[in-house]
């Protein structure tokens, strides 16, 4: 079946995407396994892209790139992804930093920064998510202080995809009062001083795009998860989610124990059973995937609880008689009254 039919896709972009599906298909498809398996960030097929313009292609003609429109971008991008998430995402993130320049950057700086990723030469990136948080971009800690000609930036950065790998990365950073007015954006060639990226392993997906934390001037910021200057549970969508998960745990174990009676006295234990199993493993997964949500990234990494919990909450439903078959069991054993 073809999911991604050119349909919607304006017929000035067509070009770019048919040919993103032909680099997809021959450089990144074939690959997609081996880098979900090693983790490894894709150089070489990053490079082939570059080369055939591919990738850092939004930046605009004057700067010395394809001059690529959304479209053009949006049709490339679900090529990268239907091919690969992990690969995908490294070939779209190549430009995240410049598309910040481009937005808000000097006639200077674009004129400076632009052309090399225009050129396929370089790989940038953004830094914005600190280890206390990612959501709200006020709330960063990482600041940069004036000396004579020159900001001073102190601070660490967190889930900076590239951060690397990346030539250079644009950095937000404090200059002024906490807030969003407060906040400014620096780029920060990688091989400045006091620059360290130490990358994030044991992903649970995405594993082909490479984050990492970055360390500004080697001044490290306390870690602890609290976002911002409250917990999370402290907001109130977050502690209504949490009482839910709890109602639906609270609702599975009780008919699991409802159903573990029945089957004990023999009454109708089909049924009863087939009823518990499909909704205490449904719940589970549920709940697991919520609670997934809620650790924010890193719930997405392999080597915290909540990530395993996650993957095996997946299994149940699945085990010990699937699901949907447990229901059609539980039809064909309707109790008589
Ligand atoms: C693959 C990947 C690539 C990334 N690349 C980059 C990158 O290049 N640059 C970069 O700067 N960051 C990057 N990030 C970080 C990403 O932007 C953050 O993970 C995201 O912003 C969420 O921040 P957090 O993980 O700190 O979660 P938190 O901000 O701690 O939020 C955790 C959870 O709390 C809840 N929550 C948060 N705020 C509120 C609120 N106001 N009201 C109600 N509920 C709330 C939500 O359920 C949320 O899921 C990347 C992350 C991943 C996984």
């Amino acid at each position: 079946m073809e999911l991604l039919s050119p349909t919607p896709v304006p017929t000035e972009a067509r070009d770019a995407k048919a040919a993103a599906r032909e680099f997809a298909n021959e450089h990144v498809r074939p690959r997609a396994q081996e880098f979900d398996a090693s983790g490894a960030f894709p150089h070489e097929i990053v490079r082939e892209a570059q080369a055939a313009g591919l990738a850092g292609s939004y930046v605009p003609a004057e700067h010395g790139g394809a001059g690529w429109t959304l479209a053009d971008r949006l049709g490339v991008i679900e090529e990268w992804f239907r091919a690969d998430g992990g690969i995908g995402l490294s070939l779209q993130l190549v430009d995240f930093g410049a598309k910040v320049l481009m937005m808000a950057g000097s006639p200077e700086q674009k004129a400076e920064w632009l052309p090399p990723v225009g050129d396929g030469d370089v790989i940038t990136g953004l830094a914005a998510t600190e280890p206390a948080g990612g959501s709200d971009l006020a709330g960063m800690t990482t600041t940069a202080r004036r000396e004579g000609d020159e900001y001073v930036l102190d601070g660490e950065k967190y889930w900076t995809s590239n951060g690397a790998v990346a030539d250079w990365i644009v950095v937000y950073a404090q200059t002024g009062e906490p807030g969003h007015d407060g906040y400014s954006l620096f780029v920060v060639p990688t091989d400045t001083d006091g620059y360290e990226a130490e990358p994030i392993t044991d992903k649970m997906g995405l594993r082909a795009s490479q984050q990492a934390r970055v360390q500004l001037s080697g001044v490290r910021v306390p870690h602890d998860r609290d976002l911002y200057d409250a917990p999370v549970a402290d907001k109130q969508t977050v502690r209504h989610r949490l009482v839910e998960m709890r109602e639906q745990f609270e609702a599975a174990r009780a008919l699991t124990w409802q159903a573990c009676e029945h089957v004990m006295a023999g009454e109708d234990a089909p049924f009863w059973a087939s009823l518990a199993k499909s909704h205490a493993t449904r719940t589970a997964e549920e709940i697991a995937a919520t609670a997934t949500q809620l650790h924010g990234g890193e719930g997405l990494r392999e080597e915290n609880r909540i990530n395993r919990v996650y993957r095996d909450a997946k299994y149940p439903p699945v085990y010990e008689g699937a699901n949907a078959v447990q229901r059609d069991l539980a039809y064909g054993h309707w109790p008589d009254q």
